[in-house]
């Protein structure tokens, strides 16, 4: 799995660092952050459930 973040897209709300804050991080401006692009296990299933609660669309993950 490799997770991709579109900062020019993601709103700020968050939903993604409270999800994970292993991977999620935001910026001073709120907008996010990814601390790692490759995430397994319990991490990854963690990270899935993050890009659904995504308001805006900004995470995407390629399962290859
Ligand atoms: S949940 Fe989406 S909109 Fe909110 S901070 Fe994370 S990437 Fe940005």
């Amino acid at each position: 799995m490799r997770i991709t973040v579109d900062r020019d897209v993601c709103i700020g709300a968050g939903q993604c660092v409270l999800t994970e804050p292993a991977v999620f991080d935001q910026d001073d401006d709120g907008v996010v952050l990814a601390r790692l692009d490759r995430p397994t296990g319990e991490t990854a299933d963690r990270v899935r459930e993050a890009v659904g609660l995504c308001p805006s669309g900004a995470l995407r993950l390629d399962e290859g």
